[in-house]
């Protein structure tokens, strides 16, 4: 770097969902990392958010990484929320996101006084903030949007919203083409967010998204180009936008303490983890988890533990918040082994088939683990690029928001997985039922994992060619990040550009520090 040019001043400002807020935290890191080429990234957050994460940055300091907090205040208190509440990790209830919902709005006014008084040379915001898009629009300062997904469920959305193909079927369950795209895509009605169907406050939140997207300078995605090279170019040539695919992000936590210490206290010690899947024979073990929000109902726990328990398959089981009626709220107390079936949780114990991780799991930790073969989840887009990574087949079992699309892409384009076939699309306080029932779970978890469909064996060549698929695909992700790659060399151009924008429209180097941990 030319000692004398001044770092460039990126600043990150996470959402409050675990699924925008981890990866926020990692795109910082990784922009962090380039530190040769002078940049300094502060992520702007809530206090109790810079000490969640607090840990992975303070190492990322110690390597010589110029990265830190500045923290605005949370207004928990005025929306009756709980001291420290101030992401929906540490929720209990439906109405305690709501008011979380509307307590991130009011970070409104704090950031804009914040950005103000600040030099910077760019804002990446979470897409869940549209008015920053104004804010940095006033302050003349180019803001960049992020929002955790891939670009291929951005594009869906265009063509529903070019197309309206939902508007032509006559009932939920007929299959319609999205038209337009790279890829023969179809869908049911069924799996669309209820906002896609009918306008509701979340359709026009979404809109506003997308306005203030489309005042935006550009968007960087969590995603690497081999990987979704027709939906970028579909992004960036029939949607206009401008964007830099820059990930897979989660590869900056390279080591293990970075994969067990990622932000969030993990309910199993590294240790006991290691130790249980070093005992597994290599490519055994299916990993089970769906995502950061409580999305399993209780109903729905017991189906999948025999659907386990019958498939014979070795398996870690992330149980994570549970999904209750309001009737089984009331119980709230109950303890979550006492809603497994009677004795399973013992058998697994006993037998070692079963590791059952109540709370949160070192994801990465266990993904990347040698004897991890397979990958159950709710297609959440982390969830679906950490396992691409990991070059690991999956069974997809999407609930919500855009996870029926991210199935679509597992499955149709880069055929890695096999579906539970969960067809219905459920808001997050629907009430709990069971849409999937235990031989479907045990027949989906026998013939990815192997040894044939309910006992039977099967010459699987479909399988076959998805293990060999998804560690294509996993090396390709490597190689994005290395230097040279598809991704690192995004990240360059984009450092480029941006320190060429500074010294064509002759900005003022930032004059202030990021604060280290502990400065608040
Ligand atoms: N995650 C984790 N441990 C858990 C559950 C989730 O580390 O026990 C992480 C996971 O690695 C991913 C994120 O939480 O980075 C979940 O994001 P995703 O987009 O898959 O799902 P969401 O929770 O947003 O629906």
């Amino acid at each position: 770097m030319d000692s004398e040019s001044p770092k460039l001043q990126i600043f990150f400002f996470p959402y409050i969902l675990g699924g925008h807020l981890i990866p926020m935290i990692d795109l910082a890191r990784v922009f962090a990392s380039h530190h040769s080429h002078g940049v300094k990234a502060t992520i702007v957050t809530t206090p109790q958010n810079a000490l969640l994460f607090r840990k992975p940055i303070l190492r990322d300091q110690q390597l010589g990484h110029d990265i830190g907090f500045q923290t605005i205040d949370f207004p928990a208190e005025e929306f009756g929320l709980p001291d420290g509440c101030e992401n929906e990790l540490s929720t209990t209830s439906g109405d305690m996101f709501d008011r979380l919902f509307m307590a991130a709005m009011k970070l409104q006014d704090p950031l804009e006084s914040f950005l103000r008084k600040t030099r910077l040379d760019c804002l990446v915001s979470d897409r869940l903030y549209p008015w920053t898009a104004g804010i940095a629009n006033r302050l003349g300062i180019p803001r960049i949007v992020f929002d955790g997904t891939g670009c291929f469920s951005h594009c869906i959305e265009e063509s529903l919203r070019r197309y309206k193909p939902h508007e032509k079927v006559v009932s939920d369950t007929e299959t319609f083409a999205l038209p337009g795209l790279p890829d023969e895509i179809e869908l049911k009605r069924s799996m669309l967010p209820d906002y896609v169907k009918n306008e509701n406050g979340l359709t026009l939140f979404l809109n506003e998204a997308l306005e203030g997207e489309l005042k935006s300078y550009g968007a960087v995605v969590n995603s690497f180009y081999e990987l979704e090279q027709g939906y970028a170019d579909y992004f960036k040539r029939e949607m206009g936008r401008k964007t830099w695919h820059i990930g897979p992000v989660s590869l900056c936590n390279r080591n293990n303490i970075d994969k067990l210490e990622r932000g969030i206290e993990t309910s199993i010690d590294e240790h006991s983890c290691l130790s249980w899947l070093d005992s597994k024979e290599p490519s055994s073990v299916l990993y089970i988890s769906f995502g950061s929000m409580p999305r399993i109902t209780p109903a729905q726990m017991v189906e999948i533990a025999y659907g386990l328990e019958a498939s014979d398959h070795p398996f870690i089981w992330v149980i994570g918040r549970i999904l209750r009626s309001s009737r089984e709220s009331k119980q709230a107390d109950q303890r979550v082994e006492d809603l497994l079936p009677k004795g399973f949780e013992e058998r697994m114990r006993e037998s070692k088939r079963g590791l059952i991780i109540r709370g949160w799991a070192p994801q990465l930790l266990i993904l990347e683990h040698q004897a991890v073969g397979g990958y159950m989840n709710h297609c959440g887009w982390n969830s679906i690029i950490e396992g691409v990574t990991a070059g690991l087949p999956m069974i997809t079992w999407p609930f919500a928001s855009e996870q029926f699309y991210n199935e679509k892409f597992v499955i149709n384009v880069i055929k890695i997985g096999i579906s539970i076939g969960s067809e219905e699309w459920v808001p997050l306080k629907a009430q709990p039922r069971v849409t999937v029932k235990r031989d479907k779970v045990r027949d989906v978890v026998d013939r990815l994992m192997g040894g044939g469909v309910g006992g039977e064996e099967v010459d699987d060549d479909l399988v076959v060619e998805m293990r060999k698929r998804a560690k294509e695909f996993a090396a390709k992700a490597k190689k994005a990040v290395e230097k040279g790659g598809s991704s690192a060399t995004n990240i360059d151009a984009f450092i480029k550009e941006f320190k060429s924008r500074r010294e064509n429209n002759c900005l003022q180097p930032a004059s202030g520090r990021a604060s280290k941990i502990g400065d608040y």
